[in-house]
């Protein structure tokens, strides 16, 4: 297939699934980064947003769980000055997981496809465009794997083997080297949500929801 013929499939799957991203962070006391990683992912959503592979009602929803610091105040300001910034607040800290469904559950009502990302940016963004160049080829799970296990500490190497070892043998099929960084389509938003239980791990859950998926892989900073 041709370069043209394969970006105008790609153009077609965007305009039948639509495009726009929203960006989901979960932030907890994150007031020394959230500004800089503001700065980094609007630059990835300009470059995105100008080879039109993502809409213009794209979006970073900031979840701030219940932050004891200046993130809520930084959250707000960076709403009045930053087209692509949304955010909600918790009124207290609830952790990560229930910060990433509240996040995706306010995202599903106008985002065709979510990223949900750490706010330190420990995971590289620069695998934002190649998951959304995956959502473009039909899928709608991306997982990001990272591929730099080998800079861990041969106790965290073992502990990680063993605990995808044990998840296995309850029968819970997971993606090993993969955290919470990954898009979502918003049918596999909308079947994720499905699952009501009170203490969701994601991680788990994302595997059952059984649409087409694919990895990107990415090394991880420590
Ligand atoms: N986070 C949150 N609520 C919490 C703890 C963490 O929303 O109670 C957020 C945090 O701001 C970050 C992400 O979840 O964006 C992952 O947290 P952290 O960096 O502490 O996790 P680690 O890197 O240790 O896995
Ligand atoms: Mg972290």
């Amino acid at each position: 297939m041709t370069q043209l013929q394969s970006n105008g499939k790609k153009m077609s799957i965007l305009e039948e699934r639509g495009n726009n991203l929203t960006i989901v962070v979960p932030c907890y006391n994150e007031e020394a980064v959230v500004e800089e990683t503001t700065r980094q992912l609007s630059i990835i959503l300009d470059k995105l947003s100008g080879e039109h592979l993502i809409g213009e009602g794209s979006r970073i929803l900031y979840v701030n769980d219940g932050s004891q610091d200046r993130t809520w105040e930084l959250i707000e300001m960076l709403m009045k000055k930053n087209k692509y910034v949304t955010g909600i607040k918790f009124s207290r800290n609830f952790g990560h997981q229930d910060a990433l469904i509240a996040g995706l559950t306010v995202a599903k009502e106008h985002a065709d496809m979510t990223i949900t990302i750490d706010a330190d940016l420990q995971d590289d963004v620069n695998a934002i465009p190649k998951m959304v160049q995956d959502y473009a080829e039909g899928k709608d799970v991306v997982y990001g794997v990272r591929n730099n296990r080998e800079t861990d500490t041969w106790f965290k190497r073992t502990t990680a083997k063993l605990f995808y070892r044990l998840m296995a043998g309850f029968g819970v099929k997971m993606v090993p080297n993969h955290a919470d960084f990954r898009l979502l389509s918003r049918r596999a938003m909308v079947g994720l949500l499905k699952y009501k239980e009170e203490n969701l791990f994601l991680r788990g859950i994302v595997p059952l929801v059984g649409y087409p998926s694919s990895k990107v892989y990415y090394a991880r900073k420590s």
